[in-house]
């Protein structure tokens, strides 16, 4: 009888899947296509001098990241399913009344996943790098020396899986509203777009400034996709100073890219577009 009504169940559960999953292509989609346009067509010229390195991928490489984004997008999707069978079985600390845990809570809990994620990805990242046998998983991502907004989700399907997996862990560890869950998932992907962008967009003063310095830029991923070691962490560079893993040149870099000064339109045009 169990096992009948679990058969049952597959088409609602694949169709649930490909939902999860649309939602999970399309907020890449959206939100890489907004940064990707405004940097790479509407401000083109205008921000070439904030182009960290001073050259444009191929427009192959663009459409590889977005063909391993797509197949990412199915397993984040994926485990996306499994939180909702987790919360059926009341494995999941997960909440569905709004005002059982008020608004104080649900603003802690959105730091507590900030700080569950960056910490988790900091050492899921640095194991990808140092352990052998995962190198290669790591290796889809580092294809893009360059990268664009269409890489935040250019993930080999191991690494996806690794990449998402924080989530089903820290709804074991903690109540989360799913309001929290889906503004923390927008959030939390404008800070992965931003990290790919390819742009600084931070002001020059960002590296000088006691608090925000602690505030990863896109300069610092950037080094990371173009110089393979070093640079580690996500949101904020607390690991990094503490593991001592921060390229160092990253703030000379820094400076040089935020230093320079805007490019006459005729000189940019011949540089840009891909
Ligand atoms: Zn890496
Ligand atoms: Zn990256």
């Amino acid at each position: 009888m169990e096992l009948f009504s679990i058969i049952e169940s597959i088409p609602t559960q694949i169709l649930t899947w490909m939902g999860l999953s649309t939602i999970m292509f399309v907020r890449y989609a959206i939100i890489a296509g907004i940064f990707f346009s405004l940097f790479y067509y509407a401000f083109a010229t205008k921000k070439y001098h904030r182009k960290i390195q001073q050259k444009y991928p191929k427009s192959k490489k663009i459409w590889e990241e977005v063909k391993h984004s797509f197949w990412t997008a199915l397993i984040f999707g994926f485990l996306a399913l499994v939180i909702t069978w987790m919360t059926d079985w009341g494995w999941t600390k997960v909440y569905t009344d709004f005002s059982s845990f008020g608004w104080a809570y649900a603003g802690f809990s959105f730091v507590a996943l900030l700080m569950i994620h960056d910490t988790y990805f900091y050492w899921m990242h640095y194991a990808m790098h140092k352990i052998k046998p995962l190198q290669k998983f790591h290796a889809i991502h580092h294809k893009s020396h360059n990268p664009t907004p269409w890489a935040a989700m250019a993930f080999h399907p191991m690494e996806s899986l690794a990449e998402f997996a924080f989530v089903p862990i820290a709804v074991l560890l903690l109540p989360f509203h799913p309001a929290v869950l889906a503004i923390f998932g927008v959030f939390s992907f404008v800070f992965n777009v931003i990290g790919h962008l390819g742009f600084e967009i931070y002001p020059k003063w960002w590296l000088k400034h006691p608090v925000l310095k602690w505030v990863n830029s896109s300069t610092h991923h950037n080094m990371h996709h173009k110089n393979g070691n070093g640079n580690f962490g996500f949101y904020f560079n607390f690991w990094d100073t503490i593991m001592g893993t921060n390229h160092k040149h990253y703030e000379s870099k820094f400076d040089e890219v935020v230093n320079r000064r805007a490019v006459a339109k005729d000189r940019v045009e011949d540089a840009i577009l891909v």
